[in-house]
């Protein structure tokens, strides 16, 4: 076997993560050295060292809360509400069950103040992270990242955060001051090899609109320094050594991306109207809390789908109450005065199946409201915590992957039991929150008057719906072929909704890929849709599509597909009229 030559380019390899903040960079890399386990083998300082060591911590901790202070300042300047973080920082940093045991460390075990500042920082991050709370185990990363603050400060050697051109910074982890310090310096992307979607970083990273891609091990190790990398924070797919034709792929993706967000800033304050004049709202998917802004940000009339499912990942749903109530009233105050339609847990199939959730991994199985009707403790504690984050009215709640109007009727029995515990307890909540069912089902497509006459609204869930009528496992990339939605067997379901919805007279969103799919825009209308629901960053494009048709020629736009055969006959109309 020969060895290959150095001439030959490197092989493209492509790393999927987690998606931590949207966006596109193309650049190099520029790998953070990784920190040396800072745990020192410092030696035992004699009696007379102690008193230095305790007024060289003094210093450090006052200097680490002023770095802090600046950064939190920097940090308000920039990303403003993002900058309580730093307040919270602050207060740990500066909290006496820290600071005092360091201290002692340092005066009964003769510690050197890093040794202390080690062996305390560690024991706390270990509690954390053997929390059964997932928002306290992510704090364990804060508490590494004081570590890192107060031995620089011991150390006197501040980290530089100079780097060149937009460069995709690579690190093991990452804090929240240096998100902050890298992000004004021009980063173009991060990647870390720890994390999650909503560790500080993270939180932090989103607001300043800087890519990231996080949970990569071993991804330092695998770059070359300056060498290309894209990352792709949409899909948390990180690429080193991209070929020529995948660079290319991703400058036209960013360009349009570009293109797309300078012609919104026009457009945002512009109606979703049709030439003729027909309003279509416009709501937003949003899959977390943090992308409530990106939602105001693109012009949405409300929250037309908050998946909840982001609480119980990696939880067998004993999510506690208190937390869920937290969360949903956090949502519900930062979109005020928008509406915001929360789903209830869609687990199972594609979404959280696996160990702690029984096998319910079968698109066809245990999943969505089936499962939480299966698992009344889970049920009720987020119909509790969703009716006490309701007071401020402009909470909905839906319920995904029904196939029968029973299972709303089960529901709402178990609505007006919590709402009567609620009563009894003299806890105010919404007495009218809107309860809505998800069509994602053929049969509650095929049955939708009979859901309309229970629910105050309807979301058609496309996605399922497609995955259930045409019997495809959406998840399976070898029958990706089948998987179309513009099925004509689809588009008769989505007339049926419409038909059923407006008799009963209640609002029908699309809340499923098709709503911001550019082609079916016209025929959505031309079927009677008038609420569509889709990703932030679809608004712009969708509003300027709308904004281009009229109702008259979606109306006959719409009555030629419903005709047609096949899926390919529907594309291939709606590609001529386009
Ligand atoms: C859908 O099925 O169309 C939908 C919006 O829900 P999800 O993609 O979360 O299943
Ligand atoms: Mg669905």
């Amino acid at each position: 076997m020969t060895e290959p030559s150095s001439s030959i380019p490197p092989a493209e390899r492509v790393f999927e993560g987690i998606p931590a903040s949207a966006g596109i960079a193309i650049a190099h890399a520029f790998i953070l050295s990784q920190d040396e386990d800072p745990s020192p083998h410092d030696p035992r300082l004699e009696a007379e060292e102690i008193q230095i060591e305790l007024e060289r911590f003094a210093a450090a901790l006052a200097e680490a809360d002023k770095v802090l202070e600046q950064i939190e300042m920097m940090a308000r300047a920039d990303v403003r509400d993002r900058a309580e973080i730093f307040e919270a920082l602050r207060m740990m940093l500066c909290d006496p069950a820290l600071t005092l045991a360091i201290e002692a460390q340092i005066r009964e075990s003769s510690s050197t103040a890093r040794a202390a500042i080690v062996t305390e920082t560690n024991r706390l991050a270990a509690i954390f992270s053997a929390s059964g709370d997932e928002t306290i185990r992510s704090r364990a990363e804060d508490i590494r990242s004081l570590q890192a603050h107060l031995i620089a400060c011991i150390q006197k050697a501040p980290v530089d955060h100079r780097f060149h051109d937009s460069a995709v910074l690579i690190l093991s982890t990452l804090s929240p001051s240096d998100t902050v310090l890298y992000a004004r310096n021009q980063a173009g992307a991060f990647v870390l090899e720890s994390g999650g979607i909503n560790s500080h970083a993270a939180i932090l990273a989103r607001a300043f609109g800087v890519p990231m891609v996080a949970g990569l091990k071993g991804i330092a190790r695998m770059s070359r320094p300056q060498g290309m990398v894209i990352v792709d924070g949409y899909a948390g797919r990180v690429i080193i050594d991209p070929e020529p034709a995948t660079v290319q792929q991703y400058r036209e993706r960013k360009a349009a991306l570009e293109e797309q967000r300078s012609n919104l800033g026009s457009l945002r304050d512009l109606p979703a109207e049709t030439t003729d004049g027909t309003r279509i709202s416009l709501a937003a998917n949003l899959d977390m809390i943090d992308e409530v802004d990106a939602a105001l940000e693109n012009g949405a009339e409300e929250i037309g789908l908050m998946r909840t499912e982001y609480l119980v990942m990696g939880r067998s749903g004993d999510v506690s109450m208190e937390e869920q109530y937290s969360y949903y009233r956090q949502l519900a105050e930062r979109a005020y005065p928008l509406p915001v339609t929360l789903r209830a847990f869609d687990i199972g199939s594609e979404k959280l199946a696996g160990e702690i959730w029984g096998r319910n991994s079968s698109p066809l199985g245990m999943r969505g409201t089936r499962l939480l009707l299966a698992r009344r403790e889970v049920l009720d504690r987020q119909i509790e915590a969703v009716l006490r984050a309701s007071a401020m009215k402009n909470l909905k709640l839906m319920f995904p992957m029904v196939s029968s109007v029973e299972e709303i009727r089960r529901l709402k029995e178990v609505i007006a039991d919590v709402g009567g515990k609620l009563r009894a307890e003299n806890i105010r909540f919404d007495e009218h929150m809107p309860i809505g069912a998800m069509l994602e089902t053929p049969a509650a497509a095929l049955t939708a008057d009979a859901f309309a006459a229970e629910c105050d609204f309807l979301s058609l869930g496309t996605n399922d719906l497609a995955q259930y009528t045409l019997a495809v496992d959406r998840t399976d990339d070898a029958l990706a072929s089948y998987y179309d939605e513009f099925h004509p067997g689809i588009l008769r379901l989505i007339r049926a909704c419409s038909v059923a919805a407006r008799r009963a007279g209640i609002p029908l969103t699309i809340c499923g890929e098709l709503a911001a799919n550019p082609l079916a825009t016209g025929v959505l209308i031309g079927l009677g849709i008038r609420r569509l629901s889709v990703q932030p960053i679809a608004l712009g494009a969708l509003k300027m599509r709308i904004r281009a048709i009229d109702t008259d020629t979606a109306g006959r736009m719409a009555r030629d597909v419903i005709r047609l055969k096949t899926a390919a006959e529907v594309r291939g109309y709606l590609m001529d009229c386009a």
